[in-house]
């Protein structure tokens, strides 16, 4: 599968990626944080803030209507990233946060009572655990979690068996931010189903490296944001079948989630508009399709193979470094690579780097269950785009090692 740029052209699309920090060349390996955006991203916004900018759905004139159109045709092209079935199943929101209290809050108003019960997953990013403490709190429900192997992959027969009658939902991610690992959701789904459980996948590591079908998951909510697929930030989507979320309440009141207002009594608007109180970020959802599109042209396929490239490079690479430890060692992973080099600390470490112009991560990651599960206080990640080459996996390989050496 071929890419449909250059290296030299794709990288040309995105104008930080030329940038010098402390005079060197930006290595940026801190994509699982946030990309960079491509300049057709960056010039459509520019755009739209020149020349089309009106409120969306509120208006009768020239202008209100092409922010309406470009809204939700960005709508149907978010659709088709993620092969739903209706547009309508696609709340636009602020990001994959706001998508999953968005989900916990109503899911839980309907149907979760005392005693009930909610499954998660022990490599959860934060964001998919605390809302779900927190219904847990106003509802006296009970949080079970699903534990992984010292390899990174789930226990699935630890799952089957926290699964009873008073199971609610069940909450995972796609894969993991800090382990990288892709989990088995369409199996953890099935399992769910057998037992009349909805699921819902948290998709904001796993929607930028390669093609997601909700459809063939047969998940129940999928939810990502906009910054971490190469768009812009403060836009999001939850996506969620349509009967489900014809069920459920609104979470927040205000305009456009409305059909009737009196005094009396208020009627709700149809989907997936019950769901997007108020001016929503349209500007931000219009260049969310911008990037998807970008993605789609340069080929999903294509981006994802040479990710997993990079990704096996980077992976012997930082092996071959004496008195690294790898976290996360699953047989599928996206391209995350944590490590810890001997016993040097991890932001020490994340600093030098710095220093030599290779932006990685570290810290816990929001993740804090992980490192507790390792006991560690942190980890080094590595994440890696598509725009990366295999000439910044070996400056990172290199400045691992110096780093090393330094400490002795
Ligand atoms: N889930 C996972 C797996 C993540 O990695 C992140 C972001 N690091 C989130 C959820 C939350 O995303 P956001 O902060 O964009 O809402």
């Amino acid at each position: 599968m071929k890419l449909a740029k250059s290296i030299e052209e794709i990288r040309a699309d995105f104008p930080i990626l030329s940038m010098k920090v402390h005079g060197l060349p930006l290595i940026y390996l801190d994509n699982g944080a946030t990309t960079q955006k491509p300049e057709q991203v960056i010039q459509l916004m520019d755009q739209l803030y020149r020349s089309a900018n009106a409120n969306v759905h509120r208006g009768v004139h020239f202008l209100s209507d092409i922010v309406s159109d470009r809204y939700e045709s960005a709508r149907e092209t978010v659709r088709a990233f993620i092969n739903a079935r209706r547009k309508e199943e696609i709340i636009f929101t602020a990001g994959a946060t706001a998508s999953i209290n968005a989900v916990a809050f109503s899911f839980g108003e309907k149907y979760v009572r005392e005693g009930d019960e909610i499954i998660v997953s022990e490599m959860e990013h934060h964001a998919n655990i605390v809302p779900w403490q927190m219904l847990c709190g106003r509802k006296k429900a009970v949080l079970k979690v699903i534990p992984f192997t010292d390899e990174g992959l789930l226990d699935l027969e630890a799952y089957r068996s926290l699964i009873t009658e008073r199971t609610r939902i069940v909450a995972v991610t796609h894969a993991s931010n800090v382990l990288g690992t892709i989990n088995p959701v369409k199996e953890i789904v099935a399992e769910a189903h057998r037992n009349g459980i909805p699921v819902l996948v948290d998709g904001a590591q796993s929607i930028q490296h390669g093609v997601v079908d909700v459809t063939d998951i047969d998940c129940d909510f999928f939810v990502f944001s906009g910054h971490k697929v190469y768009g812009p930030n403060g836009i999001g989507v939850l996506y969620g079948r349509e009967k489900l979320l014809n069920e459920l309440p609104p979470y927040q009141g205000g305009g456009d989630m409305v059909a009737t207002v009196s005094f009396r009594q208020t009627t709700y608007n149809d989907l997936p508009f019950k769901f997007e109180a108020g001016t929503t970020n349209f500007t931000g959802a219009i260049g969310l399709a911008a990037a998807l599109d970008y993605l789609t042209a340069l080929g999903r396929e294509a981006v994802e193979e040479r990710e997993q490239a990079l990704l096996a490079s980077a992976t012997a690479g930082l092996s071959s470094v004496s008195g690294i430890r790898i976290y996360g060692t699953a047989p599928r992973k996206v391209s995350v690579v944590s490590f810890l080099p001997g016993d040097i600390h991890q932001y020490d470490a994340g600093m030098i780097l710095d220093k030599m112009g290779i932006a990685v991560r570290t810290g816990t990651h929001c993740a804090q269950p992980v490192m507790e599960r390792f006991d560690i206080s942190g980890t080094i990640r590595a994440s890696i785009a598509f725009y990366n080459t295999e000439e910044e996996i070996d400056a990172l390989i290199d400045g691992v090692r110096k780093v090393t050496e330094m400490f002795g």
